[in-house]
């Protein structure tokens, strides 16, 4: 392989080291608060057709017009590497009849994703993602409930600097009508909207809102506000939505020009920000999508969810990184002759002690006896076996006190004294 060929490509990164271990953490936070509150592991494939995410995300959006990575495969299919979780979790939801279950069927997820985006600190182009789905109810408690474990993981993660920004985005029916509003709007100021938001007038004229560009946010300044115009029905949503959040001691920022980049968001939405992370400030967000699963071919079935990026979690804060726990054994070989015997006695003194429960490492490298004993001390183990041709010492790698005993006793004299320690 040459040098070129030896690295990852751009955006992408290997988990290694102390970042794996954060990372194993992280997985154990998420799934012992959602799974106290009900949710169960879900994995869908890396991969789907590509047809699910350009029906549900939006023809119109940023992931779909630029961003997936789609081939075809060997009978001439569209596939797509999965750029957000929703979708499938919705396509896994109506394929296996959960519906048929007691609502709301509530999921989560810990996977990686993948958008070809300009990679930089916090935006790469294969990214990890905590996410959580809740299924068949559109109770305005839902919605709360699902922020209010974004929040607390957020918090236990040790995320600095949060801030929640919330919205509705209310329903497609009573969203129509603003749309033509907006529409109109960005129409008559044409000529002071960026080329990408002018393009998109017809097909997605509330992205104008996510706009940085100088001219588009000073038309956006006077645009009309979908928040004021919600129907009383998603204004009521919205209002207990707000006030469970209160009752929760959530705290949050009500942001009307919130409007997240999914086309299948209805009612409510929202958004997790660190002032830690610099420009790519969002750390996770979700909202309600009551017409996804139907869309997909399912039964009318509302749904709201979230999704948090790894990566910006491990930016934002410091998540406890316990590090490798140490070994209570390590075997030493210690062969003079060229039989072996030595090493497969070794070998089993390996096994019966994994079998009995203990951490345990055996010397694989060809080390003489005084670079295994280091080994040992670098690993950290409590206790080196020395296995020769003939007995087993067991050293204590504390006191440096040895004892030779037969090998079928060393697990159980390992074990007495464990317990002795501890
Ligand atoms: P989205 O589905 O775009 O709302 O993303 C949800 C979360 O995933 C964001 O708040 C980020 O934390 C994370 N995220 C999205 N895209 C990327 C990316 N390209 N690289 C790293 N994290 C990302």
């Amino acid at each position: 392989m040459s040098e070129a060929q030896a690295k990852a490509p751009r955006g992408t990164f290997d988990v290694l080291g102390q970042e794996a271990q954060a990372r194993m953490a992280i997985e154990a936070r998420a799934r012992a608060i959602l799974e106290a509150a009900g949710y169960e592991r879900i994995e869908t494939p890396c991969f789907e057709a590509t047809e699910l995410f350009a029906r549900s995300v939006g023809e119109a959006t940023d992931i779909v017009k630029k961003e997936m990575y789609t081939f075809t495969d060997g009978s001439g299919r569209s596939l797509t590497l999965r750029p957000e979780g929703t979708a499938p979790v919705c396509r896994a939801y109506v394929e296996h009849g959960m519906h048929k279950r007691p609502q709301p069927v509530k999921l989560w997820y810990l996977s990686s994703f993948f958008r070809y985006e300009r990679a930089q600190k916090g935006r790469y182009r294969q990214f990890w993602q905590v996410g959580a789905e809740a299924l068949g109810s559109d109770d305005p408690a839902l919605d709360a409930e699902s922020i209010q474990l974004l929040h607390r993981l957020l918090g236990e993660l040790g995320a600095r600097d949060l801030k929640l920004r919330l919205s509705s985005l209310g329903s497609p029916e009573a969203r129509g009508a603003y749309r033509e509003e907006l529409k109109a709007h960005l129409k008559s100021r044409e000529g002071e909207l960026s080329e990408d938001v002018r393009g998109r007038i017809e097909a997605n004229p509330l992205r104008a809102f996510d706009s940085e560009h100088p001219g588009t946010v000073a038309v956006m300044k006077d645009a009309p506000l979908l928040l004021g115009q919600l129907t009383a029905e998603d204004l009521a949503h919205f209002d207990q939505v707000r006030a469970l959040l209160d009752a929760a001691e959530v705290p949050y920022e009500i942001d009307p020009t919130l409007v997240r980049g999914l086309d299948y968001y209805t009612r409510t939405v929202f958004e997790f920000t660190s002032t830690a992370l610099g420009a790519q400030s969002g750390v996770g967000g979700g909202g309600r999508y009551d017409g996804l699963v139907q869309q997909l071919g399912g039964p009318r079935t509302p749904g709201i969810g979230w999704a948090a990026g790894i990566e910006r979690i491990l930016l934002a804060g410091s998540p406890p990184a316990p590090a490798p726990p140490a070994l209570d054994l390590y075997v030493c070989v210690h062969e003079e002759g060229e039989e072996g015997d030595a090493r497969r006695r070794a070998f089993a003194l390996l096994w019966q002690a994994r079998a009995a429960g203990l951490r345990a490492e055996m010397e694989m490298a060809g080390r003489a006896l005084s670079g295994q004993l280091k080994q040992a001390n670098r690993r950290g183990a409590r206790f080196a076996a020395i296995v020769d041709g003939t007995a087993t010492t067991l050293r204590d790698m504390q006191d440096g006190g040895q004892s030779e005993m037969g090998s079928e006793v060393v697990v159980h004299e390992l074990l007495r004294r464990l317990r002795t320690l501890s």
